[in-house]
């Protein structure tokens, strides 16, 4: 049972040359056929959920469903499941899609949480992206939702775009903060194999900054929402006091949760699953009352203890000794090279890493699975 649901809807304006989510362009009868079939898996599966803590949907950009559909799927899930009154519900939303009445439709369907992919307030790097929006769409998007009564925002950044500098990753730090949100995410660009812009990239047509400008971009992202009163409380999430994201901090946490979607994991009674990739598998697969799972796999111990260590450690503060030792790992010994070298800490009975070893988290966290043979 779990108290966390995540819901996929993998439909956006257009397909940006970064993504390689499962996202497709926006089409009428595709969304339709789409929301039956969720609204489907929702019901089928309303006896894995206990009292949910968080709903988030995500995608893809889930805002751009029309209200009639979003509406349906908010009235499957209210009257099959139990939502606890105190539940953070969140919804990705893009600059594009967000109107006044979008924001109020949202607001009354009791998204208390809108999650907005910004990415940058520099034109040039959002057309670099072939992103579907402009600066300019994006801080009228945050206003309107603030000014209709969004409570918790939560504004997305990426920094290591080609072309970026310092200059103008500064003016889109200080225009997010500026806009007073509860929330920022800064996350690095890494472009996957296989995007238009990883073979932009390969091609020689465009260049990602280098290591020490990454380290740089970084490190002006913690020193700039710091001074802005924002805790830096995950390596590339960052909260006013009393806003840090539930539903993620579920994952960090290695906690279990259900989802539904085409694409979509769920990791119940110890053991991950996920839905088919393919739309028209989905949609036959609930037509004939099938959950549409391809893969499943039960973790093992060695597992658990593995993504406990590379979860755990995203968060500023770490994991706690007695967790890691009732997982049979013996974290102390194996993090002493790292504590003598600065990239980690023992505080208050759990291993963290410190500001320097945050900022090559990745690296630090690899050294660590090695001295722990894993
Ligand atoms: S808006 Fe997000 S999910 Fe949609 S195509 Fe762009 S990066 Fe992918």
């Amino acid at each position: 049972m779990a108290a966390f649901l995540y819901i996929h809807i993998p439909f956006c304006i257009r397909k940006c040359n970064y993504c390689d989510f499962l996202s497709l362009p926006y089409d009428a009868e595709l969304v339709q056929r789409y929301t039956n079939a969720l609204c489907r898996e929702l019901e089928m599966k309303k006896n894995l959920a206990d009292e949910l803590k968080t709903v988030y949907i995500g995608g893809g950009t889930p805002a751009i469903l029309p209200e009639t559909f979003l509406g349906k799927i908010f009235s499957v899930i209210r009257r099959h499941y139990v939502l606890s009154p105190e539940a953070e519900v969140t919804m990705e939303a893009n600059p594009g899609v967000i109107t006044r009445r979008k924001a109020d439709a949202l607001i009354a369907l009791g998204v208390n949480r809108v999650s907005l992919g910004v990415q940058s307030f520099c034109d040039a790097e959002l057309k670099r992206l072939d992103r579907a929006h402009t600066a300019a769409d994006a801080v009228r998007s945050a206003e309107i939702l603030l000014r209709e009564g969004v409570k918790n925002l939560s504004l997305d950044l990426l920094y290591g775009i080609p072309g970026q500098t310092a200059t103008t990753w500064m003016k889109s730090l200080h225009t997010a903060q500026s806009l007073l949100p509860q929330h920022i995410s800064a996350y690095e660009l890494t472009p996957e194999k296989g995007t238009r812009l990883a073979t932009m990239i390969d091609a020689g047509i465009l260049a990602l900054p280098d290591e020490e400008q990454i380290l740089q971009l970084s490190a002006l992202a913690v020193d700039i929402l710091a001074e802005a009163g924002f805790e830096h409380y995950e390596i590339s999430n960052h909260a006013l006091p009393g806003f840090r994201c539930i539903h993620n901090w579920n994952y960090w946490d290695s906690g279990e949760y259900l989802a539904a979607g085409a694409g979509a994991h769920s990791f119940l009674n110890g053991c991950r699953t996920k839905n088919t990739d393919s739309l028209n598998d989905y949609f036959t697969n609930l037509e004939r009352r099938i959950i549409p799972e391809t893969e499943s796999q039960r973790l093992s111990p060695e597992d658990r203890a593995r993504e406990f260590i590379m979860l755990g450690l995203r968060r500023r503060e770490g994991v706690g000794l007695e967790i890691a030792a009732n997982l049979e790992m013996d974290i102390v010994t194996a993090a002493r090279q790292l504590v003598e070298d600065a990239f980690a800490e023992i505080v208050d009975s759990r291993l963290r890493l410190t500001r320097k070893g945050l900022a090559v988290a990745n690296t630090v966290i690899i050294r660590l699975l090695q001295s722990l043979g894993m």
